[in-house]
């Protein structure tokens, strides 16, 4: 007989069961169950966790485990809150989620490539006036973070014809984008961009990454999108930065508190659009399918998919 598998969330019981049952059909051979019903037994036998934004108190009633799929692409918290000590991690790393962040990256890029807040801005004070418009390719956009999310954007953007940069620790090969890493790349890359976008993971490093000193070096006139976690850009320092005028105008998904505060300035500030966290939703089937493969292969050979590098936290 299999171990049985555990999941493990913070959600309301009937999201886990909504989960649960998507997983079970996509993995009928397997026996998943919630940490909150599993007997002792199943806690002890348990070699596997299935997870999304789990307890860190829950992973250690599970002594057995060797390794834990997240159902999410991005693993800052679980790396945070496990810890070093924590079993092998693998993030969900789906061409689906991809291609809904590509879609989104695409759709705020045009946002603000055809000055959609500035057109709001003018209806609220009822002017007629056209803003010149420019070709996709005298467009520069800047991915900062050039991983599964950033390559499939920088594609899409490719497509629709934008001069395309791309930032990342490795320096990257992509065809028709110029690629850039180190610190000296950053800086080429937001001294040129027209619209930056976020879309590296919150690690040590890229804490505060877009701070006062690298918005000062953007285009004056520039715009960002943060489709990767809050706090890579440093709140307060962008505020300012808006206020002062250098930029247009800020997309913000994410948030260092998410919801974000009602006190929060963001909600009112005229250059800023604020999204709910809904740039690229996990797809439930699409998850479930990619997560019962990487079992079923561990079942078979024993072997994990790429796990998550503790040191570089992602
Ligand atoms: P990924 O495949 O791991 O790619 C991360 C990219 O960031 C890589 O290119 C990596 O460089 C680069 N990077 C990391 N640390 C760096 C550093 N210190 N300096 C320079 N580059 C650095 O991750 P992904 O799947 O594309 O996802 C990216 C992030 O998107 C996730 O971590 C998550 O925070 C966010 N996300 C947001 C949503 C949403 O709905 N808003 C949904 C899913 C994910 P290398 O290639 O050299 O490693």
């Amino acid at each position: 007989m299999t171990s049985p598998i555990a999941y493990v969330s913070r959600a309301a019981d009937d999201e886990e069961a909504t989960w649960i049952d998507t997983l079970a059909k996509a993995m009928p051979n397997e026996k998943i169950v919630s940490i909150r019903q599993m007997t002792d037994a199943e806690r002890q036998a348990a070699e596997v966790a299935i997870v999304a934004n789990p307890d860190p108190a829950d992973i250690a009633r599970l002594p057995g485990l060797t390794w834990i799929h997240s159902l999410w692409a991005g693993v800052e918290r679980i790396v945070s809150e496990l810890g070093p000590t924590a079993p092998p991690i693998v993030r969900l790393t789906d061409p689906e989620l991809a291609r809904v962040m590509g879609e989104a990256v695409l759709a705020w890029t045009y946002y603000l490539h055809r000055d959609m807040p500035a057109y709001r801005q003018q209806q609220q004070k009822k002017v007629w006036r056209d803003l010149e418009y420019r070709h996709p390719k005298d467009v520069t956009v800047g991915l900062v973070g050039l991983g599964l999310l950033g390559t499939e954007s920088a594609k899409r953007l490719r497509g629709a014809g934008f001069d395309v940069m791309g930032w990342s620790r490795s320096l990257k090969e992509l065809e028709g984008v110029a690629t850039l890493s180190g610190e000296d790349g950053l800086r080429e890359l937001l001294e040129k961009s027209d619209i930056v976008v976020c879309l590296v993971p919150l690690t040590s490093e890229t804490r505060g990454l877009i701070n006062a000193g690298r918005l000062q070096r953007m285009k004056a006139g520039a715009s960002i999108i943060n489709f990767a976690r809050g706090a890579v850009i440093v709140a307060d320092d962008l505020l300012a930065s808006l206020e002062s005028g250098h930029l247009a105008h800020a997309v913000l998904d994410v948030f260092e508190k998410e919801p974000l505060d009602e006190g929060s300035a963001f909600w009112s500030h005229p250059s800023v659009t604020v999204l709910p966290h809904i740039s690229a939703p996990t797809d439930r089937s699409s998850s479930a399918a990619i997560v019962a493969q990487n079992i079923r292969n561990w079942r078979r050979t024993g072997e994990l998919p790429t796990t998550v590098d503790m040191q570089k936290g992602y």
